[in-house]
Parts: structure tokens; sequence; C-alpha cells
């Protein structure tokens, strides 16, 4: 660290309710050369106060004492200077309660205060500033697309417009997708059913100067990380190399098999009854049918078969059925549905269909059969009418069967955690490790430690599904795109496509300047392992939620920087502290628990020490200040990167110091998760169940201990969760080792 200064806001009522000449006496204590007091830091004369002493006087280390670091981040920017910000407007004089029982209850609050300024300023004193990861190599900002349907030739189109070079694999040999067997299409407002307009597409991908068409092909291996993708394609019996920045995942979708439709459908005992897609294959709408029935949902939303919505189904038997009609206006076209979805401006199709003289009938449960005379007849219950229907003389069945993304397809290779060698099991037996389900379709061949494709999130969609974040996935650089994200009709493909294409090109604009892509975006530290001391137990490459970490033969971590999303799982891993940031450290977090001070037992003022998450935690508990709510002066709120990167090391030292209770205050996990890191939550709590070995080391209750699942809207519940910790705190008495 060079020159420290500490800047203490006296504005926004800190000046009113701190003494801030105590605040300024602990600054020069910690060896502060400037110390600073405005009464409106962030106004235009603060902030030209602290650039004329970065500039001028040499300054390189600034605390900033006022408001959360999560607003005016970009107004106390002043980088290359390292910034650390001391939270005291939001997390103290806007949150905290006045004790009624204490003497003087200001007293509490300046201890608060105290507190946080010390252990920002022991934070600053342990920060390298982050120089970003940029390699001796050669990198790469052309992007991959892989699949050429509507959607990965979109992508393609949109990132070559932004400028951009594209390599397009295709493994059939045209371009095209499903869509080169579609006929027609319907046009959204409904102005009526066009000839599909794929060549167009085709002919703008292919006479552009910027795109590299493969068809036929296959990607065969992909190594490397964002703009370090070293990729293999296979076309023809020739092998293509290329490097490339970012990915867009775009291998489309499979109709459901129908052999696997349950027996009321009839599939496969008449050539009659076809599925949705058949339809199209064979032109069915050219020919002249009298009479004709589409089965909704056949096999869709379905426990025992597809249990989603396909979401286009609905639209494509709305176009057939149309088709149909307008190849023979007096056929009987009957559409049986158990809830028909034509969303949005899709709902003029409906009328318009209905107005050709469709027939729509709701039923649950139609029934296909076939008659002796080889005709077929659709059986069921007329919901409306409440009356059995039969449809007779049916010439066509056609079934609207879903779609499975290519990305379900293949072995599931990823079923356990790989066995760890013995001499590392000392610290990670009994903690299982959860196992995201990787299946090794062939898409991208990717040789990561932790499998070949992207991970599945449910149904075989490798959507991360992030709640804020669509298109990411759990390898960062790789977007999947199309029905492999969700069911999709073709208008929300072309959007799908672009946004991915949009996605592709931060990733490989950000990772080139040596920065994280989200959901730190901008972050520019990186993990940095000290080898010597690792003992293989592999605990960090299972568990980046990334894949980011490779292996080499002997079990040490291989990192690649480009992968990460510097969550700092790994870093709460390691049972030998040996990962750590420039700027986030096992130790400069253990040194900022230890540098407050402790009351002694006869002051009966209790510590209790929160880990929050920034993600969600930590802004709801701002929330709590903005919103004037209270909660105990007691508590100490020290902010991870994720709750996943907490070390356990962090606990024992915080009890060992002295502290009555720690609480962690993290994202939901399980199936619905909000974890923006994916498994950081959830591998929190599973860390926690070693937690009881230590406190039992330390003879401790475990109430001391308590993790909360807080999402950002949760800020209302905060002041009653720390009473009642605060209640159980008072119950179970102080820690021993207090006096110590
Ligand atoms: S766990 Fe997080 S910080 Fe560590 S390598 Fe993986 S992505 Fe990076
Ligand atoms: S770096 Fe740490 S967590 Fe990773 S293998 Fe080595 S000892 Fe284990």
């Amino acid at each position: 660290m060079g020159k420290l200064a500490v800047y203490i806001c006296s504005g926004c009522g800190l000046g009113d309710s701190l003494n801030i000449e105590a605040l300024q006496k602990i600054s020069k204590k910690y060896k502060a050369a400037v110390v600073q007091t405005h009464a409106q830091l962030c106004s235009s004369e603060g902030v030209e106060l602290i650039k004329c002493d970065v500039k001028d006087n040499g300054v390189d280390s600034i605390v900033i004492a006022a408001c959360s670091p999560r607003v005016m981040y970009d107004v106390f920017d002043f980088s290359p200077a390292v910034v650390e910000r001391v939270n005291l407007r939001e997390q103290v004089v806007w949150s905290v309660a006045p004790n009624a029982e204490l003497d003087d209850p200001k007293e509490d609050i300046q201890m608060m205060a105290e507190d946080y300024l010390k252990m920002g300023l022991v934070r600053l004193g342990k920060m390298k500033p982050a120089t970003g990861y940029l390699p001796d190599l050669e990198m790469s900002k052309d992007i991959l697309v892989v699949g050429g349907g509507v959607t990965g030739m979109t992508a393609a189109l949109e990132a070559s417009k932004a400028g951009y070079n594209v390599v397009l694999v295709e493994k059939e040999k045209k371009l095209g997708g499903f869509q080169k067997n579609v006929r027609k299409k319907a046009t959204f407002p409904y102005k009526g059913i066009i000839d599909n307009d794929l060549p167009k597409l085709i002919q703008d991908v292919t006479s552009s100067g910027r795109i590299t068409v493969y068809t036929g092909a296959t990607v065969t291996s992909t190594t490397g990380g964002p703009c370090l993708f070293d990729v293999e394609i296979a076309e023809g019996g020739k092998t293509h190399a290329h490097k490339v920045g970012a990915i867009v995942e775009a291998p489309g979708w499979a109709p459901y098999d129908p052999e696997k439709l349950p027996e009321q459908f009839s599939y496969g005992k008449s050539d009659k009854v076809v599925t949705n897609v058949q339809f199209e294959e064979r032109g069915l709408g050219r020919q002249k049918f009298d009479n004709v029935a589409f089965i909704q949902c056949a096999g869709s939303r379905d426990p025992e078969h597809l249990p989603y919505c396909s979401t286009v189904c609905c639209l494509a038997s709305l176009k057939q059925a149309v088709e149909l009609k307008e190849t023979n206006p007096d056929a009987n076209v009957f559409v049986v549905f158990k809830e028909l979805r034509t969303p949005g401006q899709a709902e003029d199709f409906y009328r318009h269909a209905q107005e050709q003289g469709v027939i729509f009938i709701r039923s649950q449960a139609p029934n296909v059969r076939k008659t002796w005379g080889g005709s077929l007849v659709v059986e069921g219950v007329d919901d409306l009418l409440g009356e059995e229907v039969m449809i007779e003389n049916l010439d066509l069945v056609v079934l609207a069967t879903g779609m499975v993304p290519m990305t379900a397809f293949g072995e599931d290779v990823k079923a356990k955690p790989p066995e760890q060698p013995a001499a590392a099991k000392k610290d990670s037996d009994a903690l299982p490790v959860p196992v995201d389900v990787i299946r090794a379709s062939g898409i991208l061949n990717l040789q990561y430690r932790q499998g070949p494709e992207l991970p599945d999130f449910k149904y075989g969609f490798p959507d991360s599904h992030f709640v804020c974040f669509p298109y990411e996935s759990r390898r960062t650089g790789i977007y999947p795109s199309g029905c492999v994200r969700r069911p999709m009709a073709t208008a929300a493909a072309y959007e799908d496509a672009a946004g991915a294409a949009m996605k592709a090109i931060q990733a490989v604009e950000a990772i080139s300047q040596g920065k994280a892509v989200h959901p730190r975006a901008g972050d520019l530290s990186f993990p940095e392992i000290n080898l010597q001391r690792c003992t293989q137990c592999k605990r960090c490459t299972d568990e980046c939620p990334f894949g980011a970490l490779n292996e080499d033969e002997k079990g040490n971590p291989l990192t690649q920087p480009t992968r990460c999303r510097r969550c700092g799982v790994c870093m709460g891993a390691c049972p030998e502290r040996i990962i750590s940031f420039q700027n986030y450290s096992v130790d400069m977090i253990g040194s900022m628990i230890k540098e407050i001070d402790i009351p002694e037992e006869d002051e009966e003022k209790p510590r209790v020490l929160i880990f929050a998450c920034e993600n969600d935690a930590y802004p709801a508990l701002d929330m709590v200040g903005l919103k004037r709510q209270k909660y105990s002066a007691y508590v100490r709120i020290i902010s991870l990167r994720c709750l996943g990167s907490l070390n356990l090391v962090w606990i024992a030292d915080a009890l060992s110091k002295g502290y009555d209770g720690v609480m962690l205050f993290g994202c939901r996990h399980g199936d619905d998760y909000q974890c923006h890191f994916i498994r950081g939550s959830e591998l929190a709590n599973i860390r926690m169940s070693k937690i009881s070995e230590t406190l039992t080391r330390l003879s401790l209750e475990s109430e001391r201990i308590r993790v909360e699942e807080i999402s950002i809207t949760d800020w209302e519940r905060i002041p009653a969760i720390i009473a009642e910790f605060m209640q159980t705190i008072d119950d179970v008495g102080p820690n021993p080792f207090k006096d110590l």
C-alpha cells in the first residue's frame, strides 16, 4: 500500500449521529497520510478534493467512510487508486436502533461505526490493485455458432453485422435446420400465411464475407476458454482448426419420439395418424383432405412424457389447419385441445382460424381409434358441453408433439463426483458436493474437467436459469440460444439469437480486456493458487460452479482465468486456504473479523457477525436502512462475493475472537435457486455441516451459528430475523472465549 487517505462524509445524517473526530483519530492511528471530512463527499466539490489528492499528493489507497458501496460507485471511482467503501450510512446511522437500556445509546452506534472503519482500513491494507488477466497468447474475438437453423444463422448474421468474424457449423448437409421442411409460416400480427422466407436468411449468411460456413460438420473438440478457445471441426474427412472467443450453442430441437406416446393416440396403428413434424416433412398442407383432426398436447404437459409446454404446437396446428382450409375450403378441420395457447398477437390468428371454419373442441383426454373400415375416430368428452363427442370418418389425425432440446440426448456422463485420491481425504470426506447433470451429447466436446457439454438445468435444457440473467450458461463465454434454451417459435428465435450474439460480443470484449463477465462484470481480479501447498484434494475443481478449473495428471488445479466468474467459491472450498484474489482473500476477511474490539462479558454487549452475500443479502440489509427500519447495533456485517466463498476458518476465527454468534445470509438454493453463482449458497450450507465439528472442538453451542436465505425482497424480514437471533444468543449466554 502506498499513500493512504481517509475521507469521512458528515452529510446524510452521519455528522449528527457520529463522533467524526473519533473516526478521524482512528484513521490517523492506521497511518493515514490524509484525513478529511466533508459535508457532502459525493458533491462535485467533495469528489474534486479526492481527485486532487490522487493527482497532486500521490494518494493511491482511499477509504471513503460514507454511504453504501452499492451507490455512487461511479462517483467514487478513482482508479487506478484502490478504494474501500465503509458503509456508515445505510448500515449504521440509518439502520441501528438506540438501545433504551443503555445510558448512552450513541455509544453503541459509534462503536459500530468505528469497527466498520477499522475493518475497512485493514481490508484496504491487504489489497493490491487488481491487474486483470491478459495472457501472453493470441486472443480471438471470433464467434463460433454451432447450429445452422434459424437461430444459429440469425446469431451468426447479427454478430457479423456488428463486425465480428463468425464460424458457423451445421451438422446436416444444408443450412436451415427444421425450418427447411416448412413451406408456409404465419405472420404476427396476423396478416396471413406467407411463404417461408428461410431462403433469404440462408442467402444472407452464405454471402456474408465475415461468416465461414461448414456443413455436414461437427465440433470434435473445444479446449481453452473464452477468447482462447481452440476448436476442431470435422467436415467431410477434413479437420479445420479455429481459435474463437465465444460460442453460441444453437443445435435446435428434435420432436418428441411419437413411438413413446400413450396408446390413446394410436400412433403407429394407422399411417393416417401423423405428427405435426411429419405433416410438414410430407407437405400434407398441399394435399386435399376432407376430415382432419388435430390433437394438441400429444405427450406434452404430461409428467410421464414431456412435462413442459413446448409453446409452439398450438400455433403450428393453427397454421396447418388454416393451410388445409386454404387447400380445401370444404374440409372439416377440428382442433381438439386441453388449453389452446395463443399468447399476445397470436390471438388474432386463432380468431382467423375460427373465421375460416376451423372447429375447436376442448377435451382433456381425447382418444384416437381406428375403425374396422380403416377410417379414424376421435372420441372424448367436450369440456364445455359436458357431453361425449365423436369425430368420425377422419382421413387424417395430426398429433401435436412437443420439442426436445438436442442437448437432452446422449449419455449421462457425470452423475457422481470423481474419486478423490486417498491422500487428499483428510478434510474433504463427508462433504457431498452437488453434481451437475452433464450429457455427452457431442455438440461442443469440451475438454473440461467437469464434463464435455453444458450442464442441464431441467429436462435437458442447459440454460443456467439465472433468475436475473437470461442466456447465461454454467460455462463462461458459451451461450445457449433458441430451442435448446427453451421451446420457442421462430419469431422468438430471431430475438433469442440476437440476444445470444450480444452476450457473446460482451464476453469477448470484456475478456479481451482482462475483465470478468457477468455477474461480476468488469472485475479485474482472478484466483491465484499457491500450488506448493496443494494437497490435490480436488475440492476446488469439483466445486467451481463454472467448470473453470482443469487438473494436471497429479490432480493439481489448473486455473483458466478467462473462464472464471470471480465468485470465490474455490477460495471457500480450499481446506488449505491457498486460493486468493488480489483484492479478496482468506487472510483479508480473517483480519477484518479480528480487527474489531469485542466488549468484555460484564459489559453485556454481545457481538454477532453477519456474513452477507453481496448479491441479494447485502442490498437487502441496505434496504432496511433506506426504509429506516432498525436492527441491533451489536451486529457487524461483512459482505462476501457469494456465500460459497465463505471459508470455514472464518467461523473459527470469529468464535475464537469472542463473537457470540455468526449468521450467514445467502441466496435461496435448490432447484428454483436464486444464487447468482449457481451453487454458492448450497455449498455454504453443505460446509456448515462441518461446523458442528468445529463447535464441539471449541465446546460451543450449535445455536451460535445460523444460515438464513435472504432474497433482495426480504428486507422487511431482516429486523425480526436479527432480533430473534439476538434473543437466542441472550438465552445461550456469552461466548466463553470472550475474555480469553
Ligand atoms: S470457483 Fe469461482 S472464482 Fe474459483 S475458479 Fe471457479 S469461477 Fe473462478
Ligand atoms: S487448491 Fe486447495 S481445494 Fe484445490 S486441490 Fe489444492 S488444496 Fe484442494
